[in-house]
């Protein structure tokens, strides 16, 4: 293991002008911390923050990079604290190891290996990655614990870090285009996940290099003098491709390694764009081009910055080769990816090649500007994936949602079933209500119970269509069923009231007249309101002598064939009580109050107290009044809305009473407003929830006897 002074001269080679002595205060707190900790290797444990801060240094990140990778897991595993961090190095330093931390935390609610879930999580830990250096720095962790993955025992284990390598880690390297840490750890997770693969490869390119010599250099040398030859200073590298890219290339395409022409790549590094182009010219007049191989991501760059061309020719020796043109700073980019953005101070040539990635054209801009990158790093959001938010069950399966998804939106998600049983939520453990706002990386457990329907009040903060439809769907059905029992109930009344009975006689003569083709259609539009129980009566038994339908009858059955139509457009949103019934907000009738009900024409019944102001607007229409009763047994704990107007004096205290007495009647406020006010008294509305008039008496004798409260009433109108 290297020694301070040695790690300090190394990022001062890397960097010249970098902060050599916050590197080194790092390096003695992490050593310090991390004491007599051992690795699996049975290395000291300082071994590794010390690997994975030199993979950031060789990178060129800043010094504070590389602080935090010295110091990125002492809040995890030792005694160190935060705080401590923020004291010694600065709340810079203290985020970005919090933000490190966390991205380690979230591997203990990993997804399963479905491609799905494993992209979700790719972006969940995108998002929380608000410093990219945050994710720079999980990254270089990930390699260097590959890099060391042998030495942990347990078979099962290496097989679980190594899947998540493949399917997490590197993908989420190239996505931010550091190709070669991608190169790095796909490879090393193909030697876990399939070593007898990798070995067969490895032997054959063994074999192929006893055979062939140092053809690689061979090769390399004559490109090199092609291309200097033809005036064109330019260096040529070339390599064997990584045994993961040739296994998975014979996989692609179905071939054996024999058939596999290019096993070697070649790269060819010049000053400018234009040399890029010469250079290809020159290599394509000298050797033949392989027809459709040619690419070039120079005036097409990739999604991720990247920019090269590419193409296959059959080279010196009658080899088929892959050949990569592009400039130092494209090499740079294709290599180091949004690290390397991260490195330039004249960032001004890549601005072409990174128009497709907005936070390194922002990048960019503000190094035109005269800004720091890390100002940058610090300032910019990741913004791609502001529109989502990724959530955990508690079994770690991840579910992405749209922003401002709630728990029932999450219910939802995970089943219809569980939605439509959902009656609370815990998120990260914590009881939270089901329209919570849920956040990136929350867990999510929903509570169910059999008993729970869906209600129409969620659709107020649904987001999802699917949480929205089952809810709808669910909605449509109790309504319909609501208007028939209803209806049922209304026409029994009004013909045991004129004496007669409804039996299946006069249901099918109403059914006729009024072209109804079920009696569940019929009890409905009663239930609606569209039709009066008298009216049905008067349909089935027509005044003496009348043989033609009466006129009223005409204008019922108008009223149920438009009706029809209307019915299809009855709003579900913000109907609260129920779906059929609903209490007049005049009034809030309670359990035990005297009620009387209004049909309302498509809108089923409305429950008023029978001493409520508003009731003199229906006098004129009496066949609208329904007599209606509650139907609440004793032990319902179903809780009501109740509103009383409450007159305080203007005291410091007072409201504080109000509150108080109605807490302690356990009651619950669920709106507050001032109505009125003077110099010496405060009127306010208050609604609370409350099981029944009885409770509500209570309630409202209590306050009377508080000696701030002035006056207290009911509200009726
Ligand atoms: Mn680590």
């Amino acid at each position: 293991m290297i020694d301070q002074a040695d790690f300090v001269a190394r990022v001062q080679r890397n960097d010249p002008d970098a902060d050599l002595s916050l590197v080194a205060r790092a390096f003695d707190f992490s050593h310090d911390a991390h004491g007599t900790q051992t690795r699996a290797s049975g290395e000291p444990y300082f071994s590794h923050p010390l690997e994975v801060a030199g993979i950031v240094t060789d990178m060129r990140l800043d010094a504070t990079t590389v602080a935090t990778a010295l110091l990125h897991d002492t809040v995890e595993d030792t005694v160190a604290t935060l705080e401590q961090i923020d004291d010694q190095f600065g709340a810079e330093i203290a985020q970005l190891v919090d933000g490190v931390t966390k991205l380690t935390m979230l591997e203990h609610v990993r997804p399963t290996q479905r491609s799905r879930e494993a992209e979700n999580f790719r972006k969940l830990l995108l998002a929380m990655s608000n410093d990219l250096r945050v994710l720079i720095v999980k990254l270089a962790d990930r390699l260097h614990n590959m890099r060391t993955l042998s030495f942990i025992d347990q078979p099962d284990k290496r097989g679980r870090i190594a899947a998540e390598t493949m399917d997490i880690y590197a993908p989420l390297a190239e996505r931010i285009g550091m190709h070669a840490i991608k190169d790095e750890l796909e490879d090393l997770a193909f030697a876990e996940l399939n070593s007898e693969a990798r070995n067969s490869v490895v032997g054959r390119l063994d074999f192929l290099r006893s055979e062939t010599g140092d053809i690689i250099v061979r090769i390399t040398h004559e490109l090199e003098r092609t291309l200097n030859g033809a005036g064109l200073s330019a260096t040529v590298f070339g390599r064997e491709k990584r045994p993961y890219s040739i296994w998975r290339k014979m996989e692609r395409k179905n071939i054996s390694f024999e058939q596999l022409a290019d096993v070697m790549a070649f790269r060819i590094l010049v000053d400018s764009d234009d040399d890029c182009y010469r250079a290809l010219g020159i290599v394509h007049r000298r050797y033949s081009m392989v027809p459709e191989r040619f690419k070039d991501f120079i005036s097409t760059p990739k999604p991720n910055g990247y920019r090269s061309v590419h193409t296959t020719v059959i080279g010196p020796e009658r080899r088929r080769i892959e050949i990569q043109i592009r400039t130092r700073d494209m090499n740079e980019v294709a290599e180091h990816g949004v690290a390397a953005h991260w490195q330039y101070k004249d960032g001004v040539k890549l601005k072409e090649g990174a128009q497709q990635f907005s936070w390194i054209r922002q990048l960019l801009e503000m190094l035109e500007h005269g800004g720091q990158p890390e100002e940058f790093l610090e300032h910019t959001k990741l913004e791609m994936y502001q529109d989502q938010v990724f959530c955990f069950s508690p079994k770690g399966d991840l579910i992405a949602l749209p922003r401002g998804a709630t728990p029932v939106d999450f219910a939802y998600a995970v089943h219809s079933d569980v939605g439509d049983t959902c009656v609370g939520s815990k998120v990260n453990g914590r009881i939270a209500p089901l329209r919570t706002t849920l956040e990136n990386g929350d867990q999510v457990e929903i509570m169910r119970s059999s008993a729970q329907t869906p209600s129409p009040t969620w659709l107020n903060f649904v987001v999802t269509g699917k949480a929205r439809s089952a809810i709808r769907r669910f909605v449509r059905v109790q309504q319909d069923q609501q208007y028939v029992d209803l209806g049922t109930a209304i026409l029994r009344r009004a013909f045991q009231k004129a004496g007669h009975d409804l039996n299946d006689k006069a249901l099918e003569r109403a059914l006729t007249v009024l072209s109804l083709k079920t009696p569940n259609e019929l009890y409905a539009h009663v239930g609606q309101g569209f039709m009066s129980g008298k009216e049905v009566l008067d349909v089935v038994f027509p005044t003496e002598g009348e043989r033609r339908i009466p006129n009223f009858v005409r204008a019922a059955i108008r009223r149920v064939r438009a009706g029809r139509d209307v019915e299809q457009a009855i709003p579900i949103k913000g109907l609260i009580q129920g779906v059929a019934v609903h209490y007049a907000d005049c009034c809030h009738p309670l359990p035990g109050d005297r009620i009387v009900g209004i049909l309302t024409e498509g809108k089923g019944v409305r429950i008023h107290t029978i001493d409520c102001e508003t009731l003199g607007s229906f006098g004129s229409s009496p066949e609208r009044w329904l007599d209606v009763s509650w139907d609440v047994g004793p032990s319902s704990d179903e809780v009501h809305l109740g509103r009383i107007k409450v007159t305080l004096t203007n005291e410091p205290g007072a409201l504080n009473a109000l509150t108080g007495v109605i807490a302690n009647n356990n009651a619950n406020i669920t709106n507050l407003k001032v109505s009125n006010r003077s110099d010496d008294f405060f009127e306010f509305l208050v609604d609370v929830e409350v099981r029944d008039v009885k409770h509500m008496t209570g309630m409202i004798a209590a306050l009377r006897a508080e000696e701030r409260i002035h006056k207290v009433d009911r509200v009726r109108s």
